[in-house]
């Protein structure tokens, strides 16, 4: 199927059910740099199809990050092959765009005779034969939680651990406008399941390694806000990252403590890649300021209150073009 088809309507639950009964073999991807909701879609599912008796490759551009490798079954996760795989069926799980799953990805999974799309961006145009693209849900981990359950599939262990760490990630631990009563009976049905949740949140946030403390020092020093105090952001050069021995995980969540600043509604965090490419992380704590819109207005994209960008550097110029970009549209929403 094309990327430009028009945008269609979503799968139902009954669909999907379908095209993963009738097929035996699947390769589930999640985007690069995964974070703990791309590994724990990829898991919860990948290992409910592999109880229900089918078989399954985990592929991601980028590999299994240390943060993540707690989690039980993270060893199925696999960086690409070179050759493409012999698999039916592919699924895009917590990917915003098509070539957000990495070029080596796509080409893995080319062979796929049917392509499903199951995300919560609200910025996702669609790009499967099925997509089941919920906005309203705060993980994809809760779309699959869903899924598993009204298809009646298998959830091992792997799969119900997996489903909370997706879901506690991706809400910054059950905090974010996203949660809803629903998530809060997902994890009680989880923990009723057996999941260990002390455990499970001891190995999620309280396990970091000494260098991403020397980072966050690091970050604090470059930290800026704007007159009006409404925006904070920081910056990070490529040197740190070499000097730090930093691998790209060890800045996940860490845009959370500008954005915890009293008075702050939007936090930046500008990394530069080693290809020399930016990478602008997003956050608002106000509705009526949408950062997706922002990310879109420079090839990026993700949710209303959180959202990313890849750009072309230098930093000098991708800073002033997208704090520019949020001071006319903070302006323009008389904030
Ligand atoms: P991050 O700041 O990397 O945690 O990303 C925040 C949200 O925006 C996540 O849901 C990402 O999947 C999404 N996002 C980040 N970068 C991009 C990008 N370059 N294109 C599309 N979506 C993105
Ligand atoms: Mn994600
Ligand atoms: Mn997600």
């Amino acid at each position: 199927m094309s990327e430009s088809t028009v945008t269609q309507e979503n799968a139902s639950f009954e669909q999907i059910g379908e095209v993963l009964r009738n097929h035996q073999s699947f390769v589930l991807l999640s985007h690069v740099r995964p974070d703990g909701d791309a590994i724990g879609s990829q898991l919860a599912l990948g290992y409910a199809l592999m109880a229900a008796g089918k078989s399954v490759r985990l592929i991601n551009e980028d590999g299994l990050p240390e943060n993540l490798a707690f989690m039980a079954g993270s060893e199925k996760i696999e960086t690409p092959p070179a050759d493409p795989l012999d698999v039916e069926v592919a699924i895009a799980l917590d990917t915003a765009t098509k070539p957000r799953l990495g070029d080596r990805s796509l080409h893995a999974a080319s062979n796929a005779k049917i392509w499903l799309n199951i995300d919560h961006h609200v910025s996702n145009p669609k790009y499967g034969d099925l997509n089941l693209i919920d906005s309203t849900s705060p993980a994809t981990g809760q779309i699959l939680y869903q899924l598993i359950v009204a298809l009646g599939l298998p959830m091992p262990a792997e799969s119900r651990d997996a489903i909370y760490v997706a879901v506690s990630t991706d809400t910054g631990s059950f905090q974010y406008p996203s949660t809803t009563a629903v998530t809060y009976d997902l994890a009680a049905d989880l923990i009723r399941r057996g999941l260990d949740v002390g455990t499970i949140n001891s190995q999620t946030y309280d396990n970091h390694p000494y260098r991403r403390v020397e980072l966050m020092r690091a970050l604090l020093n470059t930290l800026q806000r704007s007159d009006n105090g409404l925006v904070a952001s920081w910056e990070m050069r490529d040197q740190l990252r070499v000097d730090l021995a930093l691998t790209p995980d060890d800045s996940e969540g860490l845009i959370d403590i500008i954005r915890a600043i009293r008075g702050v509604q939007v936090a930046v965090f500008f990394e530069e890649l080693p290809d020399g490419k930016i990478r602008v992380s997003m956050r608002s704590k106000d509705r009526r300021f949408n950062v997706c819109e922002i990310a879109t207005e420079f090839g990026g994209g993700g949710h209303a209150l959180a959202a990313g960008i890849r750009m072309k550097g230098p930093l000098e110029d991708a800073k002033p073009l997208v704090l520019g970009a949020i001071r006319r549209r903070i302006e323009a929403a008389g904030l």
